[in-house]
């Protein structure tokens, strides 16, 4: 009962974290993930030797909704987050954000690899509220759905289902009546499930052509999947209308001040990556402290990313954000800076 109350104060909003596993190549590295909790808490933890010779331990520990262990799978994961997925089809706006530094695991959650059990939330999510409308058919439910694909970068959005050059298009963000718009964006009636599959692979085709030209795109833009579903009921006349953003954002971390000095292109995308995901974490925390205080001024213009997503972050709508962390002490400094955001949202 108070869980559902925290839950009601916070404006739907939930915070999971997920620490990915140790890999093949850092088999020898040392780790800042020292022991198991329950499933809400995380403890990071680093040694080091003081000037007298002792050992110094500090620890730090940091509260969820909920933690998944480096051992967790997919399905495990997507357990957690199928209720609220699926709540697209009842007429809500459900976002999901993974938020890290590049290596954190973001892509690996989201889009996840080629297999049955690697499957990430994308494909998942999709495929769950295909089933969903299916199941609802019985009861006269007819649905219309469709999915975008686009990347923010630079503060720009690119369309990654289009058959254009990358900047080639101008593409802006609308709001009316009926909803959110993408101006000139493509936009794929979809049929099946398995029909994402292959939406996923032209978008990771495109992302890969684009960094030829600037390295390792994919982790300097946010990449956000948008399913649009409008449902109409034959025997009611009832309509509904939900969206479902799965969100791989910009990794977060800090540059190095002497290397992006000398990089103006780099210090560019920093400072857009920076803008747009602090601009995330005042509007998340700003919905947050509505639940609670009733009326508030929500920042959504201050970045492409919240101006885009405006619709879906407020009023009828459900927001996750998965915070991946690395296991490594080397990221530990990263991952700290990653905890302390997710505080501020949670
Ligand atoms: P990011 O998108 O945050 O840059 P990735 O998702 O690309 O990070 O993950 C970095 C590497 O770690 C990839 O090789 C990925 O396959 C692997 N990885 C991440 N999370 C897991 C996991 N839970 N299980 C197995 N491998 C993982």
């Amino acid at each position: 009962k108070l869980h559902n109350m925290v839950q009601e104060l916070k404006g739907n909003i939930r915070v999971f974290c997920r620490v990915r596993p140790i890999l093949p190549k850092e088999a020898t590295a040392s780790i800042a993930y020292p022991d198991r909790r329950d499933h809400k808490e995380i403890v990071l933890s680093s040694s080091s030797e003081s000037a007298t010779g002792q050992e110094r331990k500090e620890v730090w520990n940091f509260s969820f909704d909920r933690v998944f262990e480096p051992d967790s799978t997919q399905a495990e994961v997507f357990e957690e987050v199928s209720q609220l997925a699926q709540s697209c089809v009842d007429g809500y706006n459900v976002c999901i954000f993974a938020y890290g530094q590049t290596g954190s695991g973001k892509s690996f959650t989201m889009e996840g690899g080629p297999t049955e059990s690697t499957a990430g939330m994308i494909p998942r999510a999709v495929e769950q509220v295909f089933s969903v409308a299916e199941e609802l058919k019985s009861k006269g439910w007819e649905y219309k759905m469709e999915g975008q694909f686009l990347e923010i970068y630079n503060e720009t959005i690119n369309d990654l289902l289009g058959k254009d050059e990358f900047d080639k298009k101008k593409h802006e963000i609308k709001h009316d009546k009926s909803g959110t718009r993408v101006t000139d964006i493509v936009t794929i009636p979809l049929r099946s499930a398995t029909q994402v599959r292959s939406l996923l692979a032209i978008a990771q085709s495109r992302r890969t052509v684009a960094a030829t030209l600037m390295n390792e795109r994919s982790s300097r833009s946010h990449s956000v999947f948008t399913l649009k579903i409008q449902g109409n009921n034959t025997h009611t006349g009832e309509t509904c209308d939900g969206s479902l953003n799965l969100v791989d954002l910009a990794g977060s971390e800090r540059l190095k001040e002497s290397g992006a000095a000398n990089d103006k292109d780099r210090l560019k995308e920093t400072q857009s990556i920076n803008k747009s995901l602090s601009a995330l974490g005042d509007v998340i925390a700003a919905l947050g402290e509505k639940g609670e205080k009733g009326e508030k001024h929500i920042p959504y213009r201050n970045s492409k990313l919240t101006y885009l997503l405006q619709n879906s972050l407020s009023g009828n709508s459900k927001t996750l954000m998965i915070l991946n962390v690395s296991p490594l002490a080397v990221h530990l400094g990263e991952s700290l800076c990653s905890l302390r955001f997710a505080t501020k949202v949670n």
